[in-house]
């Protein structure tokens, strides 16, 4: 096809997906069940039932229904922000001067500033439709309490964000982002739960980290009447949201005839490249087509390309289920990078089977070489990126200069997840030559090994 592309496809409404599309029908070997610690059984729905809503318990154990609907009033609500631009990046093709094609998927044009607020929209929804008065989470960064503060004042939902203490005291505009939506936003550790008040009594001093605040969550919500507990990655039922991603990256690139021959995204559990990779690989997977699919995670925080597959807990004060990935153990501590939303010691059960599986290779990258990237993307394309997304613009970047060097045409798709407007220190730390690099030792990552549980798998 010889017409010419525009720098912004968009779709019409009419366009945008109608159905989420699960991968894992397609996938011969399943993830492996998520496991119940106390009895190493498979998770049951009545168990999941009692922290999760009943219909996200029956999207995380689906492993058969390629496509689920995706109810009206969600499908409505992504309409006042999706479907979102997929941009062909000829600025950015000009100034490095190759021959790759390069398109990128954005998803910071919503007020959360990223990807998140398509799951948090749909978990919303179906707490709602529960009839619960409310949900509890905790958040790192910030993006995912902010997409989900948002969520639940359009539906009228009471939401309760545990925020990590260093970042509730480092980013005070997000946290305000919150309030406005109507979150109840409490810095954790702190003396509302249980496990909270035993943290600050052990480590007075503590500035928390976001394995705690997910136990802190969690049991607010399990001892309210009429809470439960969402989280905004890791999960099948988050991964199956943000498909929508995906879908509609398909469609554009269909519109015109495109065929990328890799697709790149950044790695923290796993669901925004999840979301765009699906489709893709659900021709993979079915012999269709091949792509060359790209994970791409700061040298910090290593799951997968040093970390190990194996079973372990989501979260450092082990109240959650055992779930099979690549881990470097619910005990390991990332140094402070400031891609926080990567900052996460496992990764989705569905990615980790596939790069298992050889369906998907993975990539480390340093966090300053990350920023140049990122600097380097900001100057022609205009958008200023989140950290995490600057990850995925480096390798497309190495990628689209090895094209120059090669002189091949390959066309390139990267998932540009976020802007980084409330990182700016971050970037003052990079402009002013401050920024380090950690890369932790194979002792470090041993220490972090040894805190998961042993189970044969
Ligand atoms: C949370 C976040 C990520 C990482 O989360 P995934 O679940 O791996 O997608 C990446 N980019 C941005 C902007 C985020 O907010």
């Amino acid at each position: 096809m010889n017409q010419e592309i525009p720098y912004k496809i968009y779709l019409e409404e009419s366009e945008m997906p109608k159905q989420w599309y699960n991968v894992r029908a397609d996938m011969k070997n399943k993830p492996a069940p998520l496991l119940n610690p106390a009895t190493l059984k498979p998770m049951t729905p009545e168990e999941l039932g009692q922290v999760f809503c009943a219909e996200l318990v029956k999207q995380e154990l689906d492993n058969d229904t390629a496509y689920i609907d995706i109810p009206e009033e969600i499908r409505s609500f992504y309409k006042m922000y999706r479907p979102s631009p997929l941009v062909r990046a000829y600025c950015l093709e000009e100034k490095l001067q190759t021959p790759a094609k390069i398109y990128y998927k954005f998803e910071g044009n919503n007020t959360s500033g990223s990807h998140k607020l398509n799951s948090a929209i749909a978990q919303a929804y179906y707490a709602k439709k529960q009839g619960l008065k409310g949900v509890t989470t905790e958040t790192g960064a910030g993006q995912w309490g902010t997409a989900l503060s948002m969520a639940c004042a359009y539906l009228g939902l009471d939401c309760q964000v545990y925020m990590v203490k260093c970042s509730y005291e480092q980013k005070p505009f997000r946290r305000e982002v919150m309030r406005t939506y109507g979150a109840a936003v409490t810095p954790s550790p702190s003396d509302t739960t249980q496990i909270g008040r035993k943290i600050l009594e052990e480590f007075p001093g503590t500035s928390g980290s976001l394995g705690c605040a997910i136990s802190e969550a969690v049991e607010r919500a399990t001892s309210l009447e009429g809470y439960r507990y969402v989280l905004g990655s890791v999960l099948n039922q988050v991964l199956l949201h943000q498909t929508v991603i995906g879908l509609e990256t398909k469609t554009a690139l269909d519109k015109y005839g495109i065929v990328p021959d890799m697709i790149i995204g950044c790695a923290g559990g796993g669901s925004n490249l999840g979301g765009l990779i699906s489709p893709f690989m659900g021709e993979k997977l079915r012999g269709e087509r091949d792509y060359q699919i790209i994970a791409v995670e700061p040298a910090s925080c290593p799951s997968f390309t040093r970390g190990r597959f194996a079973y372990d807990f989501c979260d450092t004060g082990k109240v959650t289920p055992l779930q099979k990935m690549y881990t470097l153990g619910n005990g390991f501590i990332p140094s402070a990078s400031h891609a926080g939303g990567l900052r996460y010691h496992g990764m989705s059960g569905i990615l980790s089977q596939l790069y298992h599986d050889g369906l998907m290779e993975a990539r480390s990258v340093g966090q300053t070489e990350v920023f140049a990237a990122a600097q380097e993307f900001a100057r022609v394309e205009g958008i200023l990126p989140a950290p995490e997304s600057a990850h995925a613009i480096k390798v497309a970047l190495d990628e689209a200069k090895k094209c120059k060097e090669t002189g091949e045409e390959k066309t390139i798709v990267f998932g540009l997840t976020g802007t980084g407007y409330f990182d700016m220190v971050a970037y003052q730390r990079f402009n002013d030559g401050q920024m380090e690099d950690y890369i932790p030792t194979d002792a470090e990552l041993e220490a972090g090994f040894a805190t998961m549980p042993e189970i044969e798998a």
